[in-house]
């Protein structure tokens, strides 16, 4: 059975969207033994080798015969940004499909290289978005369509490849929740295979409330990260389109609930826009919201998106939002975004590449 379904017929299919079974048959009919199949597997995903030449566990027929015969993976890099801090962004395209699909997936590498740690994956989950928040470059054209399993499990095969993992976020273009079944599949895989801990992978939503109650059951292998973005109703209803008429304190709720079944605290997202959302009285509104909650909020500077309307607030607007919270007891952290000449702001790269 192949787990891929929706791709043309004149797709080659990858050894990445092959289960173990699918890619076993596979093998056979290319003349090799099923374990052969095993062994190429893990050393994609366990080694990161990306190229038949260099799996020396495989005989050396075997290696040439894959070469020639089945692509490890699907996706293409149409470009590479590195920044000045080796924060590094990937354009990929990946065939099928009624537009072009591509997403980006960025490396981010730690601050402090000397202390061993490795570096952070941002990855995307749909080719655009639905969510249409009007300061996010990824929803700009809607939805193209969702990534399949194998072309999320790509962006960690090519992130891990530009330098050891040992967290990801999946904050890139989508709306992981309207494409879950792929999601968690791809992140078993990750977790599974690719050795990435659950505690290590935070999943970042706009928060459907009847989704988020129906995946805590499922022993889900991530953090949970929500974007919030306002304290204020009739903004959020503006500011997260997809939810206008679900009340934030049901999303809130949503997340009581998975904080009670899961035992993993919440992240709450929030993205400071100047004269927007960023004034003291935001704050103060947020806090009266999050109060008794065990909860994290992350301040997120607006990132500059070409002709959306809104602006990076000041530094003073940033510090008064954090120091009120914290002056409420609220755990807050300020993320000035890395890299932020290669394009940082989500999806940008990828419309600036199509227009
Ligand atoms: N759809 C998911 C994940 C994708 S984006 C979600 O909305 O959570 C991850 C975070 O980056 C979200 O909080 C999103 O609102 C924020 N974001 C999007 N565009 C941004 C920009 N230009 N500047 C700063 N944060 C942005």
């Amino acid at each position: 059975m192949e787990i891929e379904s929706s791709l043309p017929p004149s797709t080659p299919t990858p050894l990445l969207a092959l289960d173990p079974a699918a890619a076993a048959a596979r093998f056979v009919e290319l003349g090799l033994k099923p374990f052969h199949a095993k062994i190429a597997r893990k050393e994609v995903l366990e080694r990161g080798i990306t190229d038949y030449a260099q799996m020396t566990a495989l005989p050396s027929a075997a290696r040439e015969r894959l070469s020639a015969e089945l692509p490890i993976l699907s996706g293409t890099e149409l470009e590479r940004r590195v920044a000045f801090d080796r924060t590094t962004k990937l354009l990929i395209s990946f065939p099928g499909g009624p537009r072009p699909a591509t997403v980006e997936t960025v490396h981010i590498p730690a601050r402090d290289s000397a202390s061993g740690k490795g570096a952070t994956l941002c990855v995307s989950t749909q080719v655009g978005c639905p969510v249409a928040c009007p300061f996010c470059a990824s929803g700009r054209a809607g939805l193209v369509r969702n990534l399949e399993v194998h072309e999320i499990v790509e962006q960690y095969v090519r992130g891990r490849a530009l330098g050891a993992l040992s967290r990801s976020v999946v904050m890139g273009i989508g709306e992981p929740l309207l494409n879950y079944a792929n999601v968690s599949k791809a992140l078993d895989v990750v977790h599974d295979e690719m050795g990435l801990g659950s505690r290590k992978v935070t999943l970042s939503t706009v928060g459907f409330p009847e989704r988020l109650r129906r995946i805590a059951p499922d022993k889900p292998r991530f953090q949970l990260a929500i974007s919030l973005h306002t304290p204020d109703q009739e903004q959020r209803d503006v500011l997260v389109p997809a939810m206008k008429g679900v009340p934030i304190e049901e999303v809130l709720s949503a997340g009581d609930d998975w904080f009670a079944q899961t035992g993993r605290e919440i992240t709450y997202e929030y993205v400071l826009l100047a004269g927007e959302n960023d004034s003291a009285g935001h704050a103060e509104r947020l806090a009266q919201r999050l109060a008794r909650r065990r909860c994290t909020v992350n301040l997120i500077p607006f990132n500059p998106v070409d002709d959306s309307g809104f602006g990076r607030p000041t530094e003073f607007s940033v510090q008064r939002f954090h120091q009120t919270l914290v002056e409420h007891g609220i755990i807050a952290t300020v993320r000035w975004s890395r890299g932020l000449e290669s394009d940082a702001a989500c999806g940008q790269l990828r419309i600036r590449k199509q227009a």
